[in-house]
């Protein structure tokens, strides 16, 4: 019997039970994924968003600009990248002039620090490759950027060092209300908890109405990107949004805290929750729309492309309340979740206290978790060091993106463990480069078969049935 389950090991999932696990407390996320941070939270923007968007007075407004402002520290001391590279929100004519200033009235009201308008001629020099016909721009120096499936991992990886229990491949299909709490059951397998967050996403809706909650729905938006290698990554500092209108915030273009160009996304509404290819329509319409804001972008330097699903809520709000004794819906995380996320925690820990969950604090919890090591980051003497400590930091496995066996067995082993190709790419990086593993993928995947002592056809791509070696085609 646990005292907590969590549904959902999306980055909302992940900082409740990071957050829980500083608590003596019996903590279990669930998740129907064969790895962690496969909703939207590994997919999507990566901003961390100042806080001007949002109507005032909304818990997206409120816990938008409390999240950004934790974010630094959680990023610290979970040992991942974050960057204060400020963003803008251009305009082209004196009508989007107006939509800024009510833009920038809002984001004063919400409590959003050192927002200002800037003119042309200081909009060139901080970024020179705009559009000349940008008249103006919305500048927010609190804007940010950090890895949002790093950001997830690492929040998981530290909940379970700190004792939580993370249980994949656990597709939620019932749920029970028990004489103690509630029984969530998958298939053949159920567990027992006092208590149930419900952060399973776009799925949250249907989650809620197997415990008798139909009180709300979420449809999906499909947001479709265009990534462009490491080379491009500095055609602009800032994250660039276009002035919002009937159709929202338009397509913006970011560097990502990699070094990357990420240009996206469209807003589809669409009906079914698992879709997330991407269309050939979504991309041609990011390539004509970005362009407008910054002509140059060179799309033949583009290494992939990927689509995130929204849960849009039918209430415009995010909807985080209890809904039945000892039952916390955390649901419609739409944008700015990603933002709000380190707050949305908090906001649900105050929940389950007001639930009467008893808080006692664990005396060996450590915040602290060891950033993944990344040889291709640290200078000449760092890495002679790493090599000396463990020769498999020394051989290079994916020769785009420069990372070592040793990484690559770090992801493997530590928590939460790699289990497939697409759990490595996302830990590493190895995978992520101009080949898109075309090179690296074999060598991974004999890892991971030793790692996992498995044979090579069962190693997947990302779980479930995508077997990547299906048969010999000769014996040598
Ligand atoms: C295109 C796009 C762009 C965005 N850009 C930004 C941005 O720049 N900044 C920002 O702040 N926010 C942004 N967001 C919003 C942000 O991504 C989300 O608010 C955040 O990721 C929500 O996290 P979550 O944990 O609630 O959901 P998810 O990450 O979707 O996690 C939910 C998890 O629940 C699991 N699950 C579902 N059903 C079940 C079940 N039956 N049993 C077990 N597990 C289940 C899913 O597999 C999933 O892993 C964007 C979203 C999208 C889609």
């Amino acid at each position: 019997m646990y005292d907590i389950i969590i549904i959902g090991a999306g980055v909302v999932g992940g900082l409740i039970a990071r957050e829980l696990s500083a608590y003596d407390l019996n903590i279990c996320i669930v998740e129907k994924e064969h790895d962690v941070a496969m909703g939207a939270s590994g997919a999507n923007s990566g901003i961390v968003h100042a806080g001007y968007d949002a109507k005032p007075g909304t818990l997206k407004a409120k816990l938008n600009v409390l999240g950004s402002s934790l974010m630094p520290k959680v990023a610290r001391e979970l040992g991942v990248k974050y960057q204060n590279n400020g963003s803008m929100v251009i305009g082209f004519s004196e009508d989007d002039r107006i939509v800024l200033e009510g833009l920038l009235k809002r984001g004063l009201q919400n409590g959003v620090k050192d927002l200002r308008i800037v003119e042309q001629d200081e909009l060139r020099e901080l970024e020179p490759a705009l559009s000349k016909d940008v008249l103006c721009a919305l500048l927010a120096p609190t804007g940010s950027i950090i890895c949002p499936y790093e950001l997830t991992i690492a929040a998981i990886g530290n909940a379970m060092d700190n004792g939580a229990h993370l249980e994949l491949d656990f597709p939620v299909e019932k749920i029970k209300k028990t004489e103690e709490g509630y029984e969530v059951i998958s298939g053949e397998k159920s567990l027992q908890a006092k208590y149930v967050i419900n952060a399973a996403g776009v799925y949250g809706d249907d989650i809620a109405a197997m415990a008798g909650d139909d009180s709300f729905s979420i449809h999906p938006r499909r947001g479709e990107y265009i990534l462009l290698d490491r080379e491009c990554g500095n055609l602009i500092s800032h994250t660039i949004f276009r002035t919002p209108g009937k159709m929202g915030k338009g397509i913006l273009i970011t560097p990502t805290v990699d070094g990357n160009l990420l240009v996206g996304p469209t807003a589809v509404d669409i009906e079914d929750k698992d879709n997330t290819e991407t269309t050939q329509e979504g991309l041609h319409y990011i390539m004509s729309q970005a362009r407008e804001n910054v002509p140059d972008i060179p799309f033949g330097k583009t290494i992939t492309s990927f689509c995130g699903l929204r849960s849009v809520g039918n209430t415009g709000d995010f909807i985080i309340k209890a809904s039945d004794t000892g039952w916390i819906n955390v649901s419609a995380i739409e944008s700015p979740g990603l933002s709000a996320s380190p707050a949305i925690a908090l906001y649900a820990i105050d929940l389950l206290k007001e639930q009467g969950l008893n808080l006692v604090k664990k005396e060996s919890y450590d915040p602290i978790r060891e950033p993944q090591h990344k040889f291709h980051e640290a200078s000449m003497e760092e890495k002679n060091e790493m090599i000396k400590k463990n020769p498999a930091y020394g051989k290079i496995v994916c020769r785009c993106e420069t990372v070592s066996e040793g990484e690559i067995l770090d992801a493997i082993r530590r928590n939460p463990k790699a289990r497939d190709l697409d759990g490595v790419k996302r830990r590493t990086r190895a995978q992520m480069g101009r080949c898109q593993g075309g090179f690296c993928s074999a060598q991974i995947i004999e890892l991971l078969a030793r790692e996992w002592n498995i044979p090579y056809d069962k190693v997947t791509k990302s779980g479930g049935d995508s077997y990547i070696n299906i048969g010999r085609t000769k014996e040598v």
